[in-house]
């Protein structure tokens, strides 16, 4: 029986773990942790967003990032596998808006623990609190794993330790280092799904306003890198929410250049917009614009607005001339901001960058410079946008990359059939 360690136990090594020993493999799972899965706690605000209900093309569609080099490993274990794995673990779940599959209790803890249960009855050895602080080499494979408590002989490795955002949940990045010790590539990593700081100090003084139903276009000059309708917030920096995050995900790298540009009223043309502020500031006479704006915007945001605009707050709506009216429309349907930087990489749901994919096989997850390497998860150079497709590349690599290991090191000849991978 082979002895496979998997370093890291969030999302990508649990699921490797249980394919691993699944496939026969005698299975330790090293984390340095407390407990398994911390990140998968906080995921979905504590709901866990834990896959999307879709279809392989739609997902693919998802991932920015070398999405073909994705498409064994969600072949092997698809969302739908997924989603009957944890049901047969006794953690129903539900489908909500945009298809996106949390557990029914709505509780990532749910997620954790049946894993956990799963795990258990396949025999995996769990090591709490152990790092492992490097992989020794001898004729050119990985003899095992050095962990703060001695060294681990195995017979394939699986490195699944995650990129660098949110580090309190134990992704510090250590496994970019392991793997470029063993001379992998390290694409520099970098925070996607983030916040944007703004260059303007306006959006600090709505800090905790949220928006809905706005639309928010990130350009490039006149090119439009992304456009979508949805929600978002005014944070002490900036902007946050989904449409920030996911507008990040499109951000160029430097990011100065990039502008934004707010449609406060999507539903609504200039000149339908137009109309109706003549319309209301005939009938309203001398009440204070400000006010009078408090009827299409929340106040706060209103009472700022004619300062946005150049114009004086209190100005009295029947002393409003057209061309006022004009930069008023302008401005509801394009506030614009410019974007300084995306926040930092702590602060991101997903790291972007990581081990280059190109020294990584495919269809078995298995390292092309090392026999007995294998990767998952976060750590590898994929990322994609909200809705559970993160969690699910990570469920997905570690699937394959747990069941390959399992039976390429148990085959002396070290190749896969077919219906291996
Ligand atoms: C706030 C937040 C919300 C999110 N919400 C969602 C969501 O709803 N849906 C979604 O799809 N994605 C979500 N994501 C993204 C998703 O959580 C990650 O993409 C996914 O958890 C990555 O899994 P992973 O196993 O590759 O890495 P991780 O979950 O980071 O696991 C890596 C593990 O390796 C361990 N480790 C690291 N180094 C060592 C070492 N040297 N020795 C031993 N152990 C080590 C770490 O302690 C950690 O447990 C969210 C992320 C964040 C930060």
């Amino acid at each position: 029986m082979s002895e496979i360690a998997v370093v890291g136990g969030g999302a990508a090594g649990m699921a490797a773990s249980l394919f691993a020993a699944r496939a026969g493999a005698s299975v330790t799972l090293l984390e340095h942790n407390e407990k398994l899965g911390k990140k998968v706690y906080i995921t979905g605000k504590g709901r866990c967003n834990l896959t999307n209900d879709c279809s392989l093309d739609e997902f693919l569609a998802q991932v920015p990032r070398n999405p073909r080099f994705l498409y064994s490993a969600l072949s092997f274990f698809p969302p739908r596998e997924m989603m009957a794995l944890l049901e047969s673990a006794g953690c129903p779940v539900t489908v909500q808006r945009g298809r996106r599959v949390f557990p029914a209790s709505e509780k990532a803890s749910d997620v954790t623990k049946a894993l956990s249960a799963l795990l258990r009855d396949a025999g995996v050895r769990i090591r709490l609190n152990t790092q492992v602080q490097s992989l020794r080499q001898e004729n050119g494979r990985l003899a095992g794993v050095e962990t703060g408590n001695g060294f681990l002989p195995a017979d394939a490795v699986i490195l699944c330790t995650g990129g660098l955002s949110y580090p309190s949940t134990g992704s510090t990045g250590d496994g970019y280092r392991l793997a470029a010790e063993l001379g992998h590539t390290v694409l520099p990593p970098s925070p996607v799904l983030v916040g944007l700081e703004t260059a303007e100090d306006w959006p600090r003084s709505l800090q905790g306003l949220s928006l809905k139903n706005v639309t928010l276009t990130l350009c490039r000059g006149k090119k439009v890198l992304y456009s979508e309708l949805g929600e978002m917030l005014f944070t002490h920096f900036g902007i946050s929410g989904p449409l920030a995050l996911e507008a990040s995900c499109h951000l160029p790298d430097p990011p100065q250049g990039a502008s934004l540009l707010l449609d406060l009223k999507p539903g609504l043309t200039p000149a339908q917009l137009d109309a109706r502020l003549l319309r209301d500031f005939s009938a309203t006479g001398k009440k204070q614009l400000k006010s009078e704006l408090a009827s299409l915007l929340p106040v706060r945001l209103a009472e700022l607005f004619p300062s946005l605009c150049g114009l004086p707050a209190a100005v009295p709506c029947n002393q409003i001339t057209g061309e006022q009216r004009r930069r008023l429309v302008e401005v509801l349907k394009g506030l614009p901001l410019s974007v300084r930087a995306p926040r930092p990489l702590a602060e991101a749901v997903v790291t972007r960058g990581g081990v280059q994919v190109r020294e990584v096989d495919p269809s078995s997850m298995r390292s092309k410079l090392l026999p007995n390497l294998y990767f998952a998860g976060e750590m590898l150079d994929v990322d994609a946008h909200t809705g559970g497709f993160n969690l699910q590349i990570a469920w997905s690599t570690g699937a394959l990359a747990g069941h390959s290991a399992a039976r390429l090191s148990s085959d002396p000849a070290g190749a896969a059939t077919k219906e291996d991978v």
